[in-house]
C-alpha cells in the first residue's frame, strides 16, 4: 500500500510572547526538551513525581507504571488509594485562598440567568447529590447515566458519582432518545440523571421527554432524577422519575456524605467516542491514572494559574468536557467558566462579549466553532475588549492554518499562544500539543509530544516512516490517562487499538513529522483519498481551500473514478457575501492547482449550505463520501449527526450536479 503523500506547505512560525514567559511552568524549548527526555528515560520517577505533586493520595502505590500492549493490559499507580471528588473539591476547602473562590461561574443563554458556585458551595451541592444517590441504592461500581446540558449541577452530578465510587456515563444532551437508550443499555445504568431542558439559539429544548422515552425500554433503570433548569413546574410521566428538588428537601443544609476510598485502577467513568467513523465505543477510564493525567496536562498545556478565569467551550458530554471542564481544572483549584448557549446567538459576537464581560484568560475551543465565527467576519471580535486573554486552544479536528491564524490575529490579537491539542477520548488527555510559552507554534501543527508520550509514524509494513513521510500515528508506550478498555467488550479494545501494529497503540489518524520534529495530523486514515496511487490526507486539501478568501469551510472526500481510482469531491461552504457562481468554481480549481499542484485538481465542487457534522462538531466525511458516490440509500449510522436536514439538501444538490 502506498504511503500518505503530504501536500501542505506551511512555513509560518509564531514564537511565544515574552510576556508571561517568566511566570510559566515551562518557559523555554530547552526546558521542555530536558523534561521530555527525562520522562522517557525514567517514566517511573517522572510519573511518580507528577502524581505526588498534583494529587492527594490516601495511600501511595506499589508499582508506578506497568503495560503490555500485546495482551493488552495497562496499569498505573497500582495499589494507590484516592478519591477523584476529594481531589477536585474537599482538599481545596483547607486552603483559605481557594475555599471561597469561584469554582464555577455559569452564564445561561438568557442573560439574566447566572450562577456562581464557590468551592465550598460546590462541595455542599455534591454531598447532597451523593447522599441522594446513596439513598436511592447506588453503590460503588454501579453505573449512572447523566443526560444534562451545560449547567453547574451536571458537574456536581459527575463528582457525586466519583465521590461514592459509582461510574458515570455522561451522554451529550443533544443526543436523541434512541442514542441515549443505546448508551444506557450498553452501560446497564441503574440511575439516569436529567432535567427539564435547556436554552439553545433562543429556543427551549426539552430533555425530559427524550429521557423518558429512552428509559421506557430500559429495565435496568431503577430511578430517574430530574433537575429543574427552567424554574417551572415539571410534569413527570414515567413513575421511576423523581424531582431532584424533592429529594433534596429531606436533607439538611449542611448534609455531609462520606467519600469512598478508591483504588487507582477502579473505573471512574465510561464515555462513548464521538462516533465520527462508526458505532461509538464506550471506553472507560480509571481513577488514579486518568486524574493525574488530566491535572498534569491542564497545568502544563494551559499554563493554568490560580487567578486564571478558564473557559473550555466543550460540552461535558465529550471527553474534552470531562478532562478540561471538570477533572483537570477543578483538581488544580481553578475558576471554570461555563456557558449554556451557542456561539452565534443572539449574534456572532456572543463569545467575545462573554470573554470581555468575565475577563476570560484562557479560551479552549474547536476548529469548527472558529471556522463558523470566522465566516461571520472580523467585525465581531473587533467590537470587544479581549485583552484579558492570554492563551488560546483548539481540539477536535485538525485546524486549518488559515483558521489558526484568524484565531491568533483576531481573537488573540497576536499576543496569545495557540495550543493545538491532538488527543482522543481514548487518550484521556492531551498527547501532542505545544507547551504554550516553550514551543514555537506552526499553524496546523500540534507541534511536539508532551512529556511521557512517545508517538511514532509507521508505514503500512510497520517500519518507521522518514521525515515528512505520512503514515499511521501510533504510540509506543503507555501513559497514565490511557483508556483501560471498551466497556463490556474487551475484544473490541484489542481489535481496534492493538492489532493493526502489534506492540503499539493505534490511533487511526494519519500524520507526518517534519524536519524540526513537529507533528502534522493529516486526518483520519479512513478518510484518506487515493488519487492515481497518491494517498492524500483530507485535512491538507481542505486547508488549501480555506486559504481562498471566499471559503469558510471545506470538506473533501474521494469517490470512485474510472481512471484515477478515486477522484476528489469538494463540498464548499462560502463566507458571507460570496455567491456560488461557475466563475468562482473555476477560480477555486485553479487556486488548488496553484497552491498544491495538479494532483489535487478537484473533479467536483459542490457549494453546500452547510456540512453534516457529529454532535461534537466534526465533519462526517463518511456520509459525504456516500453522497459524492451517489449512494443515497445507505447512508449508515446517522444517529450522532447534529443536523440531519443538511444531508437531504446535499443529496438534492448532488443529484443536480453536473
Ligand atoms: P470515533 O472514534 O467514534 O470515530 P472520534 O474519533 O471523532 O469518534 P473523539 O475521541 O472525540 O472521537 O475524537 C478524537 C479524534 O479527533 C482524533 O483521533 C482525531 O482524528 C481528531 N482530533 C482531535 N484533536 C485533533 C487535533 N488537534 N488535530 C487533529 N485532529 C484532531
Ligand atoms: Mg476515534
Amino acid at each position: 500500500m502506498a504511503e500518505l503523500t503530504s501536500l501542505l506547505k506551511e512555513g509560518r512560525i509564531f514564537y511565544p510572547p515574552q510576556e508571561g514567559k517568566d511566570q510559566a511552568y515551562i518557559s523555554s524549548r530547552y526546558k521542555y526538551k530536558q523534561i521530555y527526555q527525562y520522562s522517557l528515560d525514567d517514566p517511573d520517577e517522572f510519573w511518580a513525581e507528577r502524581a505526588k505533586e498534583l494529587i492527594t493520595w490516601f495511600k501511595y502505590w506499589d508499582r508506578t507504571c506497568y503495560w503490555d500492549f500485546y495482551k493488552p493490559e495497562i496499569k498505573f499507580f497500582e495499589g494507590g488509594k484516592l478519591n477523584a471528588c476529594f481531589n477536585c473539591v474537599d482538599r481545596h476547602l483547607d486552603n483559605p485562598a481557594i475555599k471561597n473562590k469561584a469554582a464555577i461561574i455559569w452564564q445561561g443563554e438568557p442573560d439574566r440567568d447566572t450562577k456562581v458556585y464557590t468551592y465550598h458551595m460546590l462541595h455542599s451541592e455534591i454531598c447532597k447529590f451523593a447522599k441522594i444517590l446513596k439513598n436511592l441504592g447506588v453503590e460503588k461500581g454501579d453505573r449512572v447515566t447523566i443526560y444534562l446540558p451545560t449547567m453547574p449541577e451536571a458537574v456536581a452530578a459527575m463528582l457525586a458519582c466519583a465521590r461514592i465510587g459509582a461510574i458515570h456515563s455522561v451522554v451529550f444532551g443533544g443526543f436523541s432518545s434512541e442514542a441515549l437508550k443505546v448508551r444506557i443499555l450498553d452501560a446497564q445504568a441503574k440511575v439516569v440523571i436529567t432535567c427539564d431542558g435547556t436554552y439553545r439559539g433562543g429556543r427551549r429544548i426539552t430533555l425530559l421527554d427524550r429521557a423518558e422515552e429512552a428509559i421506557r425500554d430500559c429495565d435496568c433503570v431503577e430511578h430517574c432524577i430530574v433537575l429543574n433548569r427552567f424554574g417551572d413546574p415539571i410534569e413527570l410521566k414515567d413513575n421511576r422519575c423523581i424531582l431532584y428538588d424533592d429529594l433534596k428537601k429531606d436533607l439538611s443544609v449542611a448534609e455531609y456524605c462520606e467519600y469512598e476510598v478508591m483504588d487507582a485502577e477502579d473505573p471512574l467513568f465510561i464515555l462513548y467516542t464521538s462516533g465520527t467513523t462508526g458505532k461509538p465505543k464506550g471506553v472507560y477510564h480509571t481513577t488514579g491514572g486518568y486524574l493525574v493525567y488530566a491535572a498534569h496536562t491542564t497545568q502544563w498545556v494551559f499554563d493554568l494559574k490560580p487567578d486564571d478565569i478558564y473557559w473550555c467551550t466543550a460540552d461535558i458530554g465529550w471527553i474534552t468536557g470531562h478532562s478540561y471542564v471538570v477533572y483537570g481544572p477543578l483538581a488544580l483549584g481553578a475558576t471554570v467558566f461555563m456557558y449554556e448557549g451557542v456561539p452565534t446567538y443572539p449574534n456572532p459576537g456572543r463569545w467575545w462579549e462573554l470573554v470581555d464581560r468575565y475577563g476570560i484568560t484562557i479560551l479552549y475551543t474547536a476548529p469548527t466553532a472558529i471556522r463558523v465565527l470566522m465566516r461571520e467576519g472580523d467585525q465581531w471580535p473587533k467590537k470587544y475588549n479581549l485583552s484579558s486573554l492570554r492563551i488560546l486552544g483548539t481540539v477536535g479536528e485538525p485546524i486549518n492554518p488559515e483558521a489558526w491564524v484568524w484565531f491568533y490575529v483576531n481573537v488573540g490579537r497576536k499576543r496569545c499562544p495557540v495550543v493545538d491539542t491532538w488527543w482522543q477520548t481514548e487518550t484521556g488527555g492531551h498527547m501532542i500539543a505545544p507547551i504554550p510559552f516553550a514551543v514555537p507554534q506552526k499553524p496546523g501543527s500540534a507541534t511536539y509530544p508532551l512529556p511521557g508520550v512517545e508517538p511514532v509514524i509507521l508505514r503500512a509494513d510497520g517500519t518507521e516512516a522518514d521525515i515528512n513521510e505520512g503514515g499511521h500515528l501510533c504510540i509506543k508506550r503507555a501513559w497514565p490517562g490511557m483508556a483501560r478498555g471498551v466497556w463490556g467488550d474487551e475484544k473490541r479494545f484489542k481489535e481496534v487499538y492493538f492489532s493493526r501494529f502489534p506492540g503499539y497503540y493505534y490511533t487511526g489518524d494519519g500524520a507526518r513529522k517534519d524536519e524540526d520534529g513537529y507533528f502534522w495530523i493529516m486526518g483520519r486514515l479512513d478518510d484518506v483519498i487515493n488519487v492515481s496511487g497518491h494517498r492524500l490526507g483530507t485535512m491538507e486539501l481542505e486547508s488549501a481551500f480555506v486559504e481562498h478568501p471566499a471559503v469558510a469551510e471545506a470538506a473533501v472526500v474521494g469517490f470512485p473514478h474510472d481512471i484515477k481510482g478515486e477522484g476528489i469531491f469538494a463540498y464548499i461552504v462560502l463566507k458571507e457575501g460570496f455567491d456560488p457562481t461557475s466563475e468562482l468554481k473555476k477560480e477555486l480549481v485553479s487556486h488548488i492547482r496553484k497552491v498544491i499542484g495538479p494532483i489535487a485538481t478537484p473533479d467536483f465542487i459542490l457549494f453546500a449550505p452547510g456540512l453534516p457534522k457529529t454532535r461534537s462538531g466534526k465533519i462526517m466525511r463518511r456520509i459525504l463520501r456516500k453522497i459524492a458516490a451517489q449512494q443515497f440509500e445507505d447512508l449508515g449510522d446517522t444517529s450522532t449527526l447534529a443536523e440531519p436536514e443538511v444531508v437531504e439538501k446535499l443529496v438534492d444538490l448532488r443529484k443536480n450536479l453536473k
